[in-house]
């Protein structure tokens, strides 16, 4: 059940609780049991490319998050009781339905977050069609476990979904990270109540109407729009909540983990990040440039970015003096057009904070080699791609999250120093080794602490594989089966050999007791 929205393209304005964001109509109230609903209070969503207000968004609070999680239950037991073929086949539906509406879902999170339009049509929007298909393939292939044979008794593992899936997502790549978490959650079937950023709230709502033509039941997904503390966090305390799955900051995490402890609600939690890109003198350093040069993309706003760079000291100054000439000729701009490499920053509060980051650093006695501030030459929410030297050991900027294009360079002598330099962060997000060397490769990629170790690569990440953060970085992994293990209650039954009446029904055997 779906108000479709009229905008009026004359005036380029459009009814309340609707948008025209690039020409693409977007219904900015909640997605609650299949129907749009509107809330009484609104938030203004202020694009980055011009600080504009581009849309007026249901701001939703606990009456909306107690409707979207009764939903959900009641969407349950229809959803979970589907064959896992029959689900599967939804939810490629809704990856073909992606895959064609991908033009109108890169324009939107474009203007929303302020992140590149060609990454999101090359790459990160085939993605997201990607997290359902990949997940509605491996669930019927693997959501299954062989039956285990203990002594004379046969144990059969059987992953049972949990309920319902609490989706609490940051607005850095908002879309991609939605899905990756809903992709496996409804394949396994759980129903799901997502909650948007409220700073690039809109491509959640677009998620919606895809979801809803693909044929998605009602109530097995929901979206609540709103802030943190406004809608997340009572959707964080809900006692109707079965799992959450959390991508955004430490603080938020902390505040999230304290409002799930009362029902005990087992967490997934994502977070920042403070990783370590190592550069070996056996290295081949233009792949080393490459790589470097690759952590200014959206701006740094990455939470897997490879922040700190430590290089050998024999190649530094080379090193350096390459990057530097190639970031020099990164073009800044808007993010719309083609030929912009580094777009501006996601809000003015954002901003402020990564420019607080910097100017700090200075004044500790960093050295900038590049950048250095905002780019004044464009305003608005441009920072320029910065890279600093010589901040002290133990100084914020080597140890807190910027979030932002801002690089550290730090040197080390030998292996030993470089592994203790790497791992030396609360963080453990991942880490980047590039090494001509393939012993030295394994030494130090078994010795660092992270999720995600890199060699001579960066950012290669198959849905199968294992994802998720080591110390501060979070709790958990998911990708392919992890993700079966979070979202799923594994249940064991044991069959034992005596009892039956007739034949086992577990084995064919004759009952011993028949
Ligand atoms: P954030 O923690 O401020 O917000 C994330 C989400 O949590 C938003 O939807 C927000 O509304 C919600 N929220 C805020 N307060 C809440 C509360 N009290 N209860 C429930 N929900 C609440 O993070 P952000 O600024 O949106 O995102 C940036 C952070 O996300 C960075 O630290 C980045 O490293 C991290 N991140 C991690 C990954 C990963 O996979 N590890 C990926 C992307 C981003």
């Amino acid at each position: 059940m779906e108000d479709r929205l009229e905008p009026s393209r004359s005036t380029g304005r459009s009814a309340p609780g609707h948008a025209l964001v690039e020409g693409v109509a977007v219904d900015t109230r909640h997605w609650i049991g299949g129907r749009r609903v509107a809330s009484a209070a609104g938030f203004g969503d202020v694009s980055p490319v011009d600080e504009q207000v581009i849309a007026e968004v249901s701001a939703g609070g606990p009456a909306e998050v107690d409707a979207a999680v009764g939903a959900a239950r009641t969407a349950f037991p229809a959803w979970a009781a589907l064959p896992v073929a029959e689900r599967a086949a939804v939810l490629r539906r809704v990856a073909d339905g992606i895959e064609a509406r991908v033009e109108d879902l890169a324009r939107v999170e474009t203007r929303d977050n302020g992140s590149l339009l060609r990454s999101h049509r090359r790459s990160v929007m085939p993605r997201v069609a990607a997290n359902f298909r990949f997940f509605a393939d491996f669930a019927e292939k693997e959501l299954g476990h062989p039956d285990l044979e203990v002594r004379g008794h046969r144990e059969r593992v059987t992953y049972d979904p949990a309920g319902v899936v609490a989706v609490i997502t940051p607005w850095n790549a908002p879309l991609m990270l939605a899905t990756w978490r809903i992709g496996p959650a409804l394949a396994t079937g759980d129903t799901v109540v997502l909650k948007p950023p409220e700073w690039a709230p809109l491509t959640a709502s677009l998620l919606a109407d895809v979801t809803d033509e693909a044929g998605l039941p009602p109530g097995v997904l929901n979206v609540v729009q709103g802030t943190g503390p406004g809608a997340g966090a009572p959707l964080a305390a809900h006692p109707g909540v079965d799992r959450i799955a959390f991508t955004g900051s430490v603080p938020t995490a902390g505040r999230i983990a304290a409002a799930a402890a009362p029902n005990v609600v087992p967490l997934s939690f994502e977070l920042g990040g403070k990783s370590p890109l190592l550069v070996f003198a056996d290295a081949d350093l233009d792949l080393a440039v490459d790589l470097v040069v690759e952590q200014f993309d959206n701006a740094g706003q990455v939470c897997l970015a490879a922040v700190r760079v430590l290089v050998q000291e024999d190649v530094a100054d080379e090193l350096l003096r390459r990057v530097v000439e190639r970031a020099g000729r990164l073009r800044q701009g808007d993010p719309r057009d083609p030929a912009t490499d580094v777009g501006p920053l996601v809000g003015r509060a954002h901003f402020e904070r990564v420019s607080g980051f910097v100017e700090r650093a200075l004044r500790d006695g960093a050295r900038p080699v590049l950048g250095g501030g905002p780019n004044r030459e464009l305003g608005g929410l441009h920072f320029a791609p910065t890279i600093l030297r010589d901040a002290p050991p133990g100084s914020e900027i080597l140890t807190e999250e910027v979030f932002g294009p801002v690089l550290t360079v730090q040197t080390f002598a030998g292996e030993a120093q470089a592994v203790a330099m790497a791992n030396d962060t609360a963080y453990g997000l991942a880490a980047t080794v590039v090494t001509g060397d393939r012993a030295r490769a394994e030494r130090v990629s078994g010795r660092l602490r992270a999720g995600t170790v890199w060699v001579n690569c960066f950012f290669v990440r198959d849905l199968a594989a294992p994802f998720g953060g080591s110390g501060r970085s979070g709790i958990g992994r998911e990708g392919g089966a992890w993700s079966f293990d979070f979202y799923c209650d594994v249940k064991n039954s044991v069959f034992a050999p005596a009892g039956w009446t007739g034949d086992d029904p577990t084995t064919g055997e004759a009952g011993r007791h028949g």
